[in-house]
Order: C-alpha cells, then structure tokens, then sequence
C-alpha cells in the first residue's frame, strides 16, 4: 500500500529481526497507517525530495518486536508514529540531521549513536502536540 509518493507501508513494517524470530509485524490498524502517512507527508518524504531515496531501517513494532530490539516500552515506534533512517555516510547523516531539524513539525529527532552505527530517529504525532525535541543519543 503506497502511503505518499514515494513511501510504501511495507517499508514500515518489514524487520530482519521479527523474520528471524517469527514475528507477525505485518497486521497494522488503521490508526497505525494514518500516523505513518502522517509521518511520510510531513517529514519523510520533504527530506526524501531533497536528497533522494532513502532508507528506513525501522518503523512499526508490534510489542513483541519492540521487546525483541529493546526499545522503550512507550515508544512511539508502537503507533507508527516514529522511523529509523539509515545514513549513507557520517557526512550525508549529518545533513539530514540538520534539514530534518529545520522543518516546521516534529516530536522528537535524535542522533543515535552505538560504537559501530549510527541512525536518526524521527517521530511526529497526527494527534496532540510536536515537541520539535532535538537530542543526541
Ligand atoms: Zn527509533
């Protein structure tokens, strides 16, 4: 299912790690897919304009997944409200870093940095109110 122009829902729901464990991450509600469309219109798809395909790494988590990767218990992963972005380089990260940071609405937008990767987290909420968080992990 195309959620914008260039975005689809299985970008959203596919994970290596619920595949290897068995997990269904595929059975979304709709309140799910209106967050996720959300989130494409006003965030994802602006910087997918200006730099060209990019890569989600995740996006929806059932609890079971979200358990299985140790996310928060609250996070917004679990609404379709927020996606992780894989970063080409250091370099092109840091750019979407800072456009990503300059647009009008968003939750929360976080450097995640581990020893070997690092991503951007990006969150928005369709319903109540965007912090516009900068953070750095
Ligand atoms: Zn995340």
């Amino acid at each position: 299912m195309q959620i914008s122009k260039n975005f689809c829902l299985s970008e959203f729901t596919r994970s290596d790690t619920a595949k290897r464990l068995g997990i269904n991450n595929d059975n979304v509600d709709m309140e799910v897919v209106l967050n996720l469309a959300f989130l494409c219109h006003m965030v994802l798809q602006p910087l997918r304009d200006r730099f060209g395909p990019i890569t989600i790494s995740s996006g929806f988590r059932t609890k079971a997944l979200n358990q299985a990767v140790g996310g928060a218990p609250n996070s917004q992963h679990l609404t379709g409200e927020a996606a992780d972005i894989s970063l080409p380089s250091w370099q092109e990260g840091k750019e979407y870093f800072r456009y990503l940071s300059s647009l009008p609405i968003y939750d929360q937008l976080i450097w995640e940095q581990r020893t070997t990767t690092c991503w951007i987290h990006i969150s928005i909420k369709r319903l109540g109110t965007n912090r516009r968080q900068i953070l750095s992990d």
